[in-house]
């Protein structure tokens, strides 16, 4: 069972990563739900969405502990990422950080270890911490995640600041606030953004702009959303769902292009941002 090949953007490393990758959030809550959360992550690793991010944060441990069975026997085939908690982003607990999320993933790397927000640890150390990890070969890349460009201008300034691989951030119809300044700063820096809450966890998915493009182009709310996202350069998207079907789904969205009255129609229900404001979080 395979999808269209789906579509990859380059890493400042060089490397190539899918525009569509699968989130994680929420899963391994629910018991009874296990297999088949895990059928559909192994069917949007066939279907090409090879990237899947989790974090140390989900399910306390639960979801890397789904993710690593998910996976297992198919390691060479993802584009692992992972997250330390800001409690945990000193130098020595992110190195146990990793260590712990390392064994909870079943895997001797991640491919990608992210900052999941700024707290009060100095950024020098987590990312000396970051340096250490990739001289081990526990992790391949890091990056961060919810970095505002201030924060970003500041991380450019650290040593090693400017080898992160992506800022991980909320992007989606209802938060535009990145396309005012900080995604032309990071397309500057070729620096990929990843959007996360693509659907706006599924809240996007009943508006009537999203419903009327949908119904027009024959295709669902969620592919428009995902589309959406995709339609601008150097940005991917980790859409989570639980749910074989909707996997499917989500995977055929990366070859969607959405017409320039579609786009007019979802600019006027969701209006571009006309200045700057903070970069909003979950
Ligand atoms: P999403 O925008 O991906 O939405 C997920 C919701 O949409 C779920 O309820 C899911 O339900 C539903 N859904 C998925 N596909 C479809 C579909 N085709 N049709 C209808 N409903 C659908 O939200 P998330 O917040 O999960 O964001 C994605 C990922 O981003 C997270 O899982 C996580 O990995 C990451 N993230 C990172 C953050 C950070 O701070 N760095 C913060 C938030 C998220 P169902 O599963 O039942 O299909």
């Amino acid at each position: 069972m395979y999808g269209p090949v789906i579509r990859r953007i380059v890493l400042p490393s060089g490397e190539k990563i899918p525009v569509l990758g699968q989130g994680t959030w929420h899963l391994a809550e629910v018991r009874e739900q296990r297999e088949a959360e895990i059928a559909a992550l192994r069917l949007g690793l066939e279907l090409g969405m090879t990237l899947i991010d989790t974090a140390e944060m989900y399910a306390e441990g639960e979801t890397e502990r789904l993710v690593g069975d998910a996976i297992g026997g198919r390691r060479d085939q993802v584009f692992l990422i992972s997250k330390v908690l800001p409690s945990h982003a000193s130098h020595q607990g992110t190195i146990d950080a990793c260590t712990a999320s390392l064994r909870r993933l079943k895997t001797d790397r991640l491919d990608m270890y992210l900052l999941h927000w700024r707290g009060s640890v100095p950024l020098r150390q987590t990312i000396e911490a970051f340096v250490e990890l990739k001289e081990r070969g526990w992790i391949r890349h890091w990056g961060v995640s919810n970095f505002d460009v201030m924060d970003l201008i500041e991380l450019w300034r650290i040593p090693s600041g400017p080898d992160a691989q992506t800022d991980q951030v909320l992007y989606n119809l209802a938060h535009r606030s990145p396309e005012y300044n900080l995604l032309p700063w990071c397309r500057e820096q070729d620096l990929p953004v990843m959007s996360y809450s693509p659907m706006d966890q599924g809240d996007l998915l009943s508006h009537p702009a999203v419903r009327g493009v949908a119904e027009r182009n024959d295709i669902t709310p969620a592919q428009v959303a995902l589309a959406w996202v995709l339609r601008q350069p150097l940005v991917c998207a980790i859409p989570k769902s639980g749910s074989a079907a909707r996997v499917q789904q989500n995977a055929a969205a990366a070859a969607i292009r959405l017409s320039p009255e579609d786009l007019t129609e979802l600019d006027l229900a969701f209006p571009p941002p006309i200045k700057a404001r903070p970069l909003e979080t979950l």
